[in-house]
């Protein structure tokens, strides 16, 4: 058994949280040059033999020799151009192609493409493989799906896949900048971590030492590797997605992206839908989140310094956040009202466990590090690499932590006094 099913094995269960974790992961394989035997993995999965092929041109080129391998299969094509963004109408579109077939869907490919085959198999039941062309990002296990609807990006309940395949040989071969993307998701692991486990020490909220562990361990494991990132090797391509794969079953794991994303992926979120509302394509996933995660870590440190803080009722102006998000507003009003996030902690609390919330902080790796590793593995840094003007930035640091209910270091500090404030 290999290394990823072991350890969703281990897991699998009720567990000393709370959470009985269980992941529809049935199947995990990563090696070199498997193309050709995607088909025997999708038979011995009990997979059908009509199968709905998803990809673009892009993917499907690069998982060279697919066809073939399923020659025992009667494959339908949905093949797309270039998929940059997923919307509801592909979601749609592919519900369409499967609704009351017998039918199974292999999703070739990364990121939208995937995604979009995560919601339609989950609204229509069909079973899903991934086969994996690039180690870009988190998602490929995860059990949710960002789909953008009516200009809006939001993250759907979906599925996991039944079944992922990693070519070693194909994840090797991919695009720098796609893998780059996906050493900054992973970078991001540290603020959501910490942010999670602040949030347990305020709130009580769940949480879980071992999943937190796990994902601490595969982001640990990309750090060691960032001069190994670009290169065309497919043992370090191998390492890259296994990291990618658990901590999006980690996400499974908790049934919510907790151990995978902090306020650094909501603040490239909000970027993410004030740009579409100018109709701008995104940029990938990861470069936006790696970048706010080097924010985000600087943030952190910079609050750290505070030995002590005092702490007061959040003094909410609800009427200027709600002017900021205009045509988004009913939805953040939603979050924040008739209570917000911060209403249930006392001041005191707060100055209490302070000490503690450092040393959350305190544990994590020196931003300088992780923009060395960042700089090492290919990644964009700075606001100017990926086109951000710094008031968009400034904007999307203040305003994205009300457009979730969710608590995190950047919302708490609304009730903090800081001697030093991180925001300097
Ligand atoms: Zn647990
Ligand atoms: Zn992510």
């Amino acid at each position: 058994m290999n290394q990823i099913l072991q350890i969703i094995k281990d897991f699998e269960g009720p567990c000393y949280c709370g959470h009985t974790h269980q992941t529809t992961i049935k199947d995990v394989v990563i090696d070199y040059n498997i193309v050709s035997k995607a088909g025997e993995i999708l038979s011995r999965n009990g997979f059908c033999k009509n199968l709905l092929l998803v990809a673009d041109k892009n993917t499907l080129r690069a998982a060279d020799g697919i066809l073939d391998a399923l020659k025992d299969f009667t494959v339908k094509q949905k093949i797309y151009d270039n998929l940059r963004l997923a919307t509801m109408t592909e979601v749609e579109e592919i519900e369409d192609l499967i609704k009351g077939k017998e039918i199974a869907v292999i999703s070739v490919g990364t990121g939208s493409l995937n995604d979009i085959c995560r919601l339609a198999c989950a609204r229509q039941s069909k079973p899903l493989c991934i086969f994996a062309t690039a180690p870009s990002m988190d998602g490929f296990a995860s059990y949710s799906a960002p789909i953008v609807k009516d200009g809006f990006k939001k993250s759907y309940p979906a599925k996991s896949p039944e079944v992922i395949i990693g070519d070693t040989k194909i994840l090797a071969a991919a695009p720098g900048n796609l893998k780059a993307a996906g050493f900054g998701d992973m970078m991001a692991k540290y603020v959501g971590l910490a942010d999670w486990k602040i949030s347990s020490i305020v709130s009580g909220e769940d949480y879980c030492e071992m999943v937190a562990a796990l994902t601490r361990t595969a982001a640990d494991n990309l750090l060691d590797m960032a001069d190994r990132v670009q290169k065309n090797d497919p043992d370090v391509a191998g390492e890259i997605f296994s990291s990618l794969l658990l901590t999006g079953i980690g996400m499974s794991f908790m049934q919510n992206s907790r151990p995978a994303s902090g306020s650094e992926h909501v603040i490239a979120h909000l970027i993410e839908c004030l740009e579409l509302r100018k109709n701008k394509l995104p940029n990938l996933h990861g470069e936006d989140v790696g970048v706010a995660t080097l924010y985000m870590l600087n943030y952190l440190q910079k609050a750290a310094q505070n030995r002590v803080i005092s702490a007061h009722k959040e003094q909410l102006d609800l009427d200027d956040i709600l002017r900021f998000y205009g045509n988004m507003a009913a939805q953040v009003k939603e979050y924040n009202t008739p209570t917000t996030i911060l209403d249930g902690i006392a001041p005191q609390t707060l100055e209490e466990k302070w000490q503690d919330i450092r040393d959350v902080i305190l544990e994590l790796p020196k931003p300088e590090k992780v923009l060395a590793a960042m700089r090492a593995a290919g990644c964009k840094t700075t606001l100017e690499d990926i086109k951000k003007p710094k008031k968009l930035f400034s904007d999307a640091v203040r305003y994205s932590p009300y457009m979730r209910r969710r608590l995190t270091l950047l919302r708490l500090s609304d009730m903090i006094e800081y001697k030093d404030s991180p925001l300097k």
